[in-house]
């Protein structure tokens, strides 16, 4: 399915031109026009799913395959320290672009970029149930 307002559908359908580094049957490679840091590339789906949400397993593993080599091709070519793999979903989550996209940051040292958040804490009894009640939709 193509969304005829969205973006990313028309750049991983190549209609509006990006800088691509690898293009597959499912997926486009490219890189961010704002990245964090430089070498940050975005892997597009080219079927249009809003979010993780929607996104079918076959979809997904593919996804996390090509990631795979993409990072370290990302490592080789950068010479990056670190990197983080971020997807948001829901504006909520920071997410700005409505259609599911894997961001692959390559960090430095000392590089000012953050993502970062306070951690709460727990009990170990309400962890368990938690744990147990999520389960269910498994
Ligand atoms: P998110 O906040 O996870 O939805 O991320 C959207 C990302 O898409 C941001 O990092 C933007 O810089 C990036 N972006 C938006 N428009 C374009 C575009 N035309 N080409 C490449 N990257 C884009
Ligand atoms: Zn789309």
């Amino acid at each position: 399915m193509v969304k005829d307002d969205c973006i990313f559908c028309k750049i991983s359908k190549g209609d509006i031109p990006s800088a691509t580094i690898y293009e597959t049957a499912d997926f486009r490679v490219i890189l961010d026009v704002a990245p964090a840091n430089k070498g940050h590339v975005l892997i597009l789906t080219k079927e249009h799913f809003d979010n993780i949400f929607q996104m079918d397993a076959e979809t997904a593993g593919k996804l996390f395959s090509l990631a795979t080599v993409v990072a370290r091709a990302i490592k080789e070519e950068t010479g990056c320290d670190g990197l983080n793999v971020l997807q948001n979903n829901g504006e909520v989550a920071g997410q700005t672009v409505h259609h599911f996209h894997l961001h692959l940051i390559p960090r430095f040292k000392d590089d000012e970029v953050v993502i970062k958040w306070e951690p709460k804490e727990t009990v170990a009894e309400e962890q368990q149930a938690l744990a147990k009640a999520i389960k269910k939709y498994i």
